[in-house]
């Protein structure tokens, strides 16, 4: 009998063992309480044990566990089916499930090349997708992603993100840049005709929550569509109201994707994940080519109904977006003048505090040391009692994820609580 250990290759960002959760709060098992603006990675979107979503899990435990959704359909499925179409755009009203974002990305992928007969996806630089192989080749968002891990999945071309702040160009300039960027792609290198789909997220997540410009985003869809390809929306992590509207795309007026892929906060932490389509795209895939053992779960899914049922009644996709606004408005004055911070962003609950020179690439002297503050300042939140984590290519941005049940006294603290942390960084 050996002692076993969990493996090394799990990356610790705190040193927290949970005892027991609720709503925003951590108690860890060294008898501190942890105010949680990490969320587990934007899943826990009712905060943690919402009393509706643990009542809803253990009676459908009670009922049936696993069904196995192509061997027996279950209740909890199809009524999330239902309420997830009251949240769906016109006319995207088919709905595939798996477990993990990673799985949806794969799914949308796998459709989009059965339902357009073509090859090709375009991703934007930075963007982060999942670590499966196909997940991972569409993943830009640091090369720990991919590294080792080649080669990839073929078919994936990466175009530039209309990043402002990097390129050092006004949003406008910066959207011009990126569409002639993609025009050139499929002038150069894809042949229009084998684009299958351009699969984006809203808001860039562990790339560096980096919003997406609306006329960036509107100039896909033009495109594609032009092109005979699909738009798909990656909201694993921007959906579920957590930018302030039910999907991340909705911040661009009039916008309807192809697909919809969604996870993370949709069932308050238990594993499903889902993608969403127009039944006649959804029909050009093989009966049985999508699947899985586990997806689907009843259990997940119930927790899902009552997730959604608790999102509705407590009105929490405009308290992500007025709490959000408070959080962003409380770091911009108390970090004000802190000439280490290059940028303080936000949508909704989605925010982002990024160190160092924003133009610096990885290997330069100046952001080694941006990574390096925004390690210390995560580190130091955690002697604050407060959970946050980094993100970005090389990780010195400090993202906070409240949960969408965020009360306006939380945030206070949580503000509080990070400046004293950056404070005690920066000195
Ligand atoms: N897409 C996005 C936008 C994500 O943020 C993530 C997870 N951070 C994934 C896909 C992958 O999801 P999972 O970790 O559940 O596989």
């Amino acid at each position: 009998m050996s002692s076993a250990s969990l493996s090394p290759v799990l990356k610790q960002a705190t040193p927290v063992v949970v005892d027991h959760a609720s709503g925003s709060w951590i108690h860890g098992t060294d008898g501190r309480r942890y105010l949680d603006f990490t969320t587990g990675i934007g899943v826990t979107s009712t905060g943690h044990c919402h009393p509706d979503v643990v009542a809803a899990a253990q009676e459908q435990c009670a009922k049936i566990i696993h069904a196995q959704y192509t061997t027996v359909m279950h209740q909890p499925l199809l009524r999330l089916t239902e309420k997830l179409g009251e949240h769906l755009p016109d006319g995207i009203d088919s709905v595939f499930y798996a477990n993990s974002g990673s799985e949806a990305v794969e799914a949308a992928v796998r459709l989009a090349r059965m339902a357009t007969r073509r090859q090709y996806i375009v991703t934007v630089q930075r963007g982060f997708h999942g670590r499966t192989v196909a997940a991972a080749s569409l993943t830009s968002a640091g090369t720990k992603f991919s590294a080792g891990f080649g080669p990839l999945m073929a078919g994936v071309a990466t175009t530039p993100f209309p990043d402002a702040l990097r390129l050092g160009l006004s949003e406008d300039e910066a959207v011009d840049y990126a569409l002639k960027e993609f025009d050139y792609l499929l002038g150069t290198r894809i042949h229009p005709d084998e684009l299958a789909a351009v699969l984006i997220e809203p808001v860039l997540g562990d790339g560096g929550y980096l919003a997406v410009p609306p006329a960036y985003l509107a100039g896909l869809r033009e495109r594609t569509r032009r092109h005979g390809a699909l738009l798909v929306l990656d909201e694993v992590q921007a959906g579920v109201g957590r930018t302030g509207r039910f999907w991340g795309h909705q911040h661009t007026d009039g916008l309807v994707p192809d697909v919809i892929i969604t996870a993370k906060g949709i069932a308050s932490g238990f594993p499903i994940s889902a993608i969403a389509a127009p039944e006649a795209i959804m029909a050009k895939a093989w009966p049985g080519s999508q699947g899985g053992t586990y997806g689907g779960n009843a259990v997940a899914a119930a927790a899902g109904v009552a997730t959604l049922e608790v999102i509705e009644r407590e009105g929490l996709v405009e308290n992500a977006r007025v709490r959000g606004a408070q959080l962003l408005d409380g770091l911009r004055a108390g970090l004000d003048g802190v000439d280490e911070i290059c940028d303080i962003r936000g949508t909704g609950l989605m925010l982002a505090v990024e160190f160092g020179d924003p133009t610096a690439n990885a290997g330069s002297p100046d952001s080694a040391e941006a990574v390096r503050l925004a390690g210390a300042v995560q580190r130091a939140c955690i002697d604050e009692d407060l959970l946050t984590l980094t993100c970005g290519p090389i990780g010195a941005i400090v993202r906070i994820i409240p949960p969408l049940t965020v009360t306006a006294d939380e945030v206070a603290t949580g503000t509080e609580r990070f400046i004293r942390a950056v404070e005690r960084v920066v000195g």
